[in-house]
């Protein structure tokens, strides 16, 4: 109803369970991150590719990379101690499509004996015209997309570059690319009723003064929920010098666009490899190693 568009009621009642879209849910239900994809096809210039993508993740100790096997048998560790975990996401440590293989078996295996649990992913967007309609036909109803600039001038000082079927693009190409594809695979998406989540982190200087049209032409895309993050340079990036945005500039600006589109204040910025309720973090006590062994 509202202002929730073309999103299905039912999708919206399961929405209730995930905690990083409903303000009730995050004190309630857990969410896992399985860090299944480590590869990237594109090069932010606030990203230094020891940490996790800054998508869903902020800069911290580089998580564990599982194969779809492990993560599954993760999971269910996991599952059996936190029995209020509703969600699995997929949030790199790269990019979840540029790894699509070891992200759509992770999915598929845990869906088969789990019908209840929510799925979502983030992504940079680049590939989703070839895997959007596999991220359908998967079930998986919650997509994130970072999406930092429409304006492949604003773009170029962004991203460093884009590697796309094989070919190496820079500057204003590489934005226009990037953001043409981001374009066509949320629309592709929102039309099919999945709920979209845009991810815009805001360097001051370069799109501050763009994000408004960013979220205006995501809303028009069908877009659920915008998430205004700041810039967290990561030391060794290209924006490593860059003043950290604070949490007034990040506040004020999403205020601003909360006259077009419901803005999400309670994202932490997980790592790709978070356990637990959003204020908490319980990755350390289900590193791998400590699993209990098989019986
Ligand atoms: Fe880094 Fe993520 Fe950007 Fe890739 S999409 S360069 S992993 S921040
Ligand atoms: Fe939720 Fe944000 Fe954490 Fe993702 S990064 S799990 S959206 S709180």
């Amino acid at each position: 109803a509202g202002c929730s568009g073309g999103i299905h009621p039912d999708l919206l009642e399961k929405t209730k369970k995930h905690p990083c879209y409903s303000a009730e849910a995050h004190k309630q239900y857990a969410r896992i991150h399985l860090p299944v994809a480590p590869k990237c096809n594109i090069q932010c210039n606030y990203c230094n590719r020891k940490f996790d993508c800054v998508n869903e993740s902020r800069p911290g100790v580089t998580s564990e990379v599982l194969t779809p096997e492990l993560a599954k048998e993760k999971f269910q560790w996991v599952k059996s101690v936190i029995e209020d975990l509703t969600v699995v996401g997929i949030a790199g440590p790269g990019d979840a499509l540029a790894d699509w293989v070891h992200t759509k078996a992770t999915i598929e295996q845990i869906k088969a004996g789990n019908p209840d649990i929510i799925f979502c992913l983030s992504t940079n967007g680049l590939l989703l015209p070839e895997y959007a309609p596999e991220i359908v036909e998967l079930g998986i109803d919650h997509v994130t997309v970072t999406i930092n600039a429409l304006d492949p001038v604003i773009g170029a000082q962004i991203y460093k570059h884009v590697l796309y079927q094989g070919t190496h693009y820079e500057g204003v190409a590489a934005a226009e690319l990037l953001w043409k594809n981001q374009e066509a695979g949320v629309r592709y998406l929102t039309e099919r009723g999945v709920l979209v989540k845009v991810n815009i982190v805001m360097i001051k200087g370069i799109n501050d003064g763009h994000i408004p049209d960013v979220v205006k032409k995501v809303k028009e895309l069908g877009v659920f929920v915008t998430n205004i993050m700041p810039l967290i340079p990561a030391p060794g990036s290209a924006f490593a010098h860059f003043p950290q945005t604070s949490m007034q500039e990040v506040n004020q600006l999403r205020n601003a666009c909360q006259l077009d589109i419901q803005q999400m204040r309670h994202c932490q910025q997980c790592r790709a490899d978070a356990i637990g309720r959003i204020h908490e973090d319980r990755s350390q006590e289900f590193r791998m190693c400590h699993r209990p062994a098989a019986s």
